[in-house]
């Protein structure tokens, strides 16, 4: 998973994509990286980190230019160092390119090994890298056709930002896996994988990068190319609804939050019935909150918070020697003991993918007191691993690819446990199989196969 955006004609780009980064920072915390344009030469700073711990007043004040592009990394392919990090910068035999991914490449080892046979050097082990050495073998084609023949090759999910040193481009694989969108802002545009990074720095959202589309955006204004035909059914990341984008963004054209309080509201709808009777719901903050208020509207009953998470955590933690039981869990959530203790409680949760941390939550709810816990989830079993960006462990790893609800709930220590359907899930975003992946869910991988 990662983040990405780009920016054209404004002053102080740089500063202005180290804000966009900040805003998209919940998608990648392992690294991050900007490129910026003077017109004449890209320059980058790239880092291990969150944004605001890369990123220095000094460093960006280098970054000179009126455009640039920037990325927040979240492994998934490649391991966490820092010649992984985004955006890459490249030398070719027409000049500079930079390039930020978000998405995975289903069939990038085949290509680099192809690749490598024929004398190409790889600086990464990351996927991305793939896509400008196809670039770079286009035949002497001008960049935009070469961009095509690479990404003709490749299969997968990619939205990237791509920039020379007078040009941002912006383009979508098609089948529309990864969001990507345009904003407006004075004379200049954007592109950021969620409209939260638009907001933030006062752009106006303009519309979604099309699935197989690729947008130019250079002194003439903003050009638009189908360069891959899209798909007749696209594979638009379900989860994307269900956990990864903040709740205040636009993405697939519907906004998070009002999705999430529909997922709620299908699952008290589902599963309020059989429990009949409990005195609130509460959510596993934050994913879990929009889910819990649609829940609690919809089952007639409070919504109250019975969990307080820290946000303050950041990506180190020194643990002391003397071994404190949960700390991992601990030291995110703490419960609201005044709220819980003696009360019959409907949880909510976005998902379950190991069922590790859920299990160590409620025995730190029970633990307060609650009397009753039933636990609901406002998505279907993860039964699949996912090949297009979501960091899902194993197959074998994944609880429910293995266990029924009930050995599940067995495990958990719960009086009930509730998933949402699938056709309830579809519901809720109003669709059917054709525009959205559901593959960890239904097992129905579109683009390729089981990979
Ligand atoms: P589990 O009980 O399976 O160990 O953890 C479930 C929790 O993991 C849920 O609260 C859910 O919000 C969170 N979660 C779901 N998908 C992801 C993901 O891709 N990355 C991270 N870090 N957490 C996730
Ligand atoms: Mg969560």
């Amino acid at each position: 998973m990662c983040g990405i955006f780009g920016i054209y004609n404004q002053p102080e780009a740089s500063k202005l994509t180290y804000l966009g980064l900040y805003a998209l920072q919940h998608r990648g915390q392992e690294s991050a990286g900007i490129a910026s344009s003077d017109g004449n030469r890209i320059l980058s700073f790239i880092g291990m980190g969150q944004v605001a711990e890369v990123f220095t007043q000094g460093n960006l004040d280098e970054l000179k230019g009126n455009m640039a592009i920037g990325h927040v990394r979240y492994s998934t392919t490649g391991v966490s160092f820092l010649k992984n990090a985004q955006p890459l910068v490249i030398n070719y035999a027409k000049g500079q390119i930079a390039l930020a991914h978000n998405g995975n490449l289903a069939n990038a080892g085949q290509w680099r090994a192809r690749l490598e046979k024929q004398g190409s050097i790889f600086q990464t082990s990351s996927d991305s890298e793939v896509i400008l050495h196809l670039i770079a073998k286009a035949n002497g084609r001008p960049l935009v056709p070469a961009i095509k023949y690479a990404l003709s090759k490749l299969k997968g999910a990619y939205s990237i930002a791509m920039m020379t040193k007078d040009r941002l481009i912006a383009v979508r694989d098609p089948w529309g896996v990864r969001p990507l969108c345009i904003g407006k802002i004075d004379k200049g545009w954007v592109v950021a994988s969620e409209s939260c990074a638009l907001d933030l720095i006062g752009a106006r959202y303009f519309r979604e990068v099309n699935p197989g589309e690729l947008v130019v955006i250079d002194s003439k204004g903003l050009h638009s190319k189908q360069i891959l035909p899209k798909k007749s059914d696209t594979a638009m990341c379900i989860f994307e609804y269900i956990y990864f984008s903040r709740p205040d963004s636009i993405i697939f054209g519907k906004s998070v939050h009002s999705i999430r309080r529909e997922l709620g509201a299908r699952l008290a709808r589902e599963s309020y019935p059989s429990i009949k009777k409990a005195d609130f719901v509460m959510a596993v903050p934050d994913s879990a909150n929009g889910a819990a208020i649609g829940y609690a509207k919809e089952a007639g009953i409070p919504y109250e918070t019975g969990l307080i998470r820290n946000h303050y955590i950041g990506r180190t933690f020194i643990e002391p020697n003397q071994n404190i039981r949960d700390f991992g869990a601990k030291i995110k959530y703490n419960p609201v003991r005044d709220v819980l203790n003696g009360k019959r409680i409907v949880l909510i949760d976005d998902s379950i993918v190991r069922g590790t941390t859920s299990r160590k939550l409620i025995k730190m709810i029970r633990n307060a007191g609650a009397r009753e816990v039933h636990l609901a989830i406002s998505s279907p079993p993860i039964t699949g691993s996912c090949y297009y960006g979501i960091d899902t462990p194993t197959k074998e790893e994944l609880i429910a690819s293995k266990h029924s609800v009930r050995e599940i709930q067995n495990f958990l220590g719960v009086e009930s446990l509730h998933y949402l359907s699938l056709g309830g899930l579809l519901e809720s975003v109003r669709s059917d199989r054709k525009t959205y992946c559901t593959a960890c869910f239904s097992g129905d991988y579109k683009i390729c196969g089981g990979c």
